[in-house]
């Protein structure tokens, strides 16, 4: 089975170049052009025909996306941009996969919805997104489910890695530098780990090519719920337990309206996983878990 990778140094990128690769032949691609076995392929976001150009050449069984316009505040400027990377780019792929009648594989955000409500938004949920980054991601999934073509789009929220930079990273920083923080505690969601996203990917894949009717929208966040504040504190107190000196002593609780971004971010993040569970037989870990990894794996343990 031949394997496009779209986006593949990203947090969930990097992880599926691990996941996918004992299902198939995985031809990972990054924003430039690579020089591949199939000659030279560019993985451009930005050009919609360039990558049509990528898929027609390389005629894969299975795309997956994980590349994408990811910085919510800059979008609000860059609307143009994002708008061309997060849906122009994801109606080509899914245009040319209906050709191939290959199955794409997507990710989208909980920013589709507006935030309202302390209940965990389902599939079937009104989507109202209340920045630029949700509107175009939003736009990704119209134009893939429009299209016709066998997918799969993964909706999920505050994803974290060990590679590169992310939250938990930042406030084990910040505890080293600073006697007080001051964290959000208004928004409540649970930080999804780019190694369950990848993982949970490989088996839905593997599931949805024996049975199409799997395909659809998917929600997919491990379990509980937490808010920035009370997660910056989980971070905190593991680091401490292994022997970590840190300066911190306050970790402050501060509303949204205290901390003004560009882009609006919606106070509840919380997604529904039971429909997940259930199509694919899965057991969806608890947040904790992931995070105390990810730290041990940072922190050295
Ligand atoms: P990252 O920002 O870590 O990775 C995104 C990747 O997309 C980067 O490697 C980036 O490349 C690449 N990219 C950006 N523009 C282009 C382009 N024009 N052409 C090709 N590649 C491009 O994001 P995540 O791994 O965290 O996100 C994966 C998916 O999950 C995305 O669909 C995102 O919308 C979704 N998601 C993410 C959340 C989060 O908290 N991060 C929350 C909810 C959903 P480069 O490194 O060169 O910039």
């Amino acid at each position: 089975m031949k394997i496009l990778l779209l986006g593949k140094n990203g947090q969930v990128g990097w992880e599926l170049q691990r996941a996918l690769a004992v299902l198939g032949e995985v031809i990972a691609l990054d924003r430039h052009t690579s020089q591949t076995a199939y000659g030279e392929l560019s993985g451009d976001l930005s050009s919609p025909d360039s990558l049509r150009d990528t898929i027609r050449r390389l005629q894969p069984q299975v795309i997956v996306n994980a590349g994408a316009y990811t910085a919510v505040d800059k979008a609000e400027t860059e609307q143009e941009l994002a708008h061309r990377v997060n849906a122009l780019a994801s109606q080509a792929m899914a245009e040319e996969a209906l050709r191939l009648d290959a199955l794409l594989i997507h990710y989208s955000t909980d920013y589709v919805f507006d935030g309202t409500g302390t209940t965990a938004w389902k599939e079937t949920d009104a989507v109202s997104p209340v920045n630029h980054y949700g509107t175009t991601k939003l736009e990704g999934e119209r134009l893939i489910a429009a299209s016709g073509c066998k997918h799969l789009i993964f909706r999920t929220s505050w994803v974290y890695a060990s590679r590169g930079n992310n939250f938990a990273k930042t406030m084990l920083r910040l505890a080293r530098e600073r006697t007080t923080l001051n964290v959000i505690a208004d928004q409540i969601g649970a930080p999804t780990g780019a190694e369950l996203l990848a993982d949970v990917t490989a088996v839905a894949l593997q599931q949805t090519l024996k049975q199409p009717e799997l395909g659809g929208i998917y929600h997919l966040a491990p379990a509980g719920e937490v808010s920035w504040h009370a997660y910056a504190q989980y971070v905190i107190d593991v680091a401490r337990a292994q022997g970590e000196t840190l300066a911190v002593e306050t970790v402050a609780p501060i509303g949204t309206v205290d901390y003004p971004t560009p882009a609006r971010r919606p106070l509840n993040s919380r997604l529904n996983t039971e429909k997940l569970r259930e199509a694919f037989s899965l057991h969806l870990p608890n947040w904790q878990s992931g995070v105390t990894r990810m730290l041990m794996e940072v922190l050295n343990k």
